[in-house]
């Protein structure tokens, strides 16, 4: 992987366009076929990569056009997961949660497909996004193991198993994304296991991207995972966070979380600029990754472009200044 000063990445997620979500509908009640909604993701996964390119973006993915969920998607392709239905979850919003019902067992390609079509259609950096073992398990129900921890550990296994098969295809930047780890101080241990059996053996570049979390009930004790990277929010909560950083040398690289992604207000470049500065309160710029809280996913798609477009904007101008 090539490395430049302050390169630029998406966490995952792009918003959507409007057809792809109309022609899923459709293919769902039938009025469409596998073979033109297929086309609708392919379509979709140029349109958003050529976005991402034409806002700056170094490192990119599909957007994630194939998933609806960060669990669901997973747990559909794992033997031993079941899901029931929807469950509502906050208001009136509803997801399709898992539930472990057998033995965890590898049976697809999770990641690997969508890899690959992505080095067909793009020259930039690919990042890979895969949740993580311990995400996945605490928001599914378990019916089958004993002990939270023994699921945990064999889904990593699983994991592992496919990060390897996807390195072996090429990747060489992979980001599980653990948003769960920060919920459960106390299990901790268990977290960093997890990502001990998932990353082994593995010889890529790896990063843990943690949102939305009380990052003092984690820190400095995730300094020892086996991880190249953690991806922080930093922007949501107006940049506080840095302090928590601060308070113990940061060993790692930083995915910088610049852009607020849970407001439509688009960030000007001035302020990005001053955004990303503060990541170099906690490390070095060479350390430094930027990019946006979350996935942009939730974000009209013209507001997500024109964040990261300025967030692209801002970087190159810091780069030019720190030179
Ligand atoms: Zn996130």
């Amino acid at each position: 992987m090539t490395k430049k000063l302050l390169p630029t990445t998406i966490v995952g997620s792009y918003p959507k366009p409007k057809w792809l979500n109309k022609m899923i509908k459709d293919h769902k009640y039938g009025g469409v076929s596998d073979k033109v909604l297929e086309q609708s993701y392919t379509d979709s996964i140029k349109t958003v990569v050529k976005e991402q390119e034409l806002a700056g973006i170094d490192i990119l993915w599909d957007g994630e056009m194939r998933r609806d969920e960060m669990t669901s998607y997973f747990a559909d392709h794992i033997d031993g997961f079941k899901i029931y239905g929807d469950v509502r979850v906050w208001g009136n919003n509803y997801y399709r949660k898992p539930a472990i019902v057998d033995k965890l067992k590898y049976r697809d390609e999770l990641t690997i497909p969508e890899y690959k079509y992505l080095k067909t259609i793009t020259s930039k950096g690919i990042k890979v996004p895969i949740t993580g073992p311990y995400t996945i398990v605490d928001w599914s129900f378990n019916e089958f193991y004993s002990k939270k921890d023994e699921a945990i550990y064999e889904l990593a296994e699983v994991i592992n198993k496919e990060l390897k098969a996807l390195v072996r295809a090429g990747a060489d930047y992979i980001q599980i994304d653990d948003p769960a780890i920060p919920t459960h101080p106390e299990e901790l241990e268990i977290a960093k296991n997890s990502i001990e059996i998932a990353t082994r053996g593995i010889k890529a570049y790896t990063g843990i991207h943690i949102c939305y979390g009380d990052y003092s009930k984690i820190y400095p004790d995730i300094l020892e995972f086996n991880t190249d990277q953690f991806d922080f929010e930093f922007a949501n909560k107006n940049f506080c966070d840095v302090e928590v950083f601060k308070k113990y040398d940061y060993t790692k690289d930083i995915g910088f979380g610049c852009l607020d992604v849970h407001t439509r207000r688009v960030e000007n470049v001035e302020e990005i600029k001053k955004n990303i500065r503060r990541a170099f309160e906690i490390v070095e710029p060479k350390k430094v990754y930027v990019d946006p809280d979350c996935g942009v996913k939730l974000l009209p798609s013209d507001i997500a472009f024109a964040k990261l477009k300025n967030m692209c904007l801002a970087a190159d101008e810091v780069r030019d200044e720190i030179r």
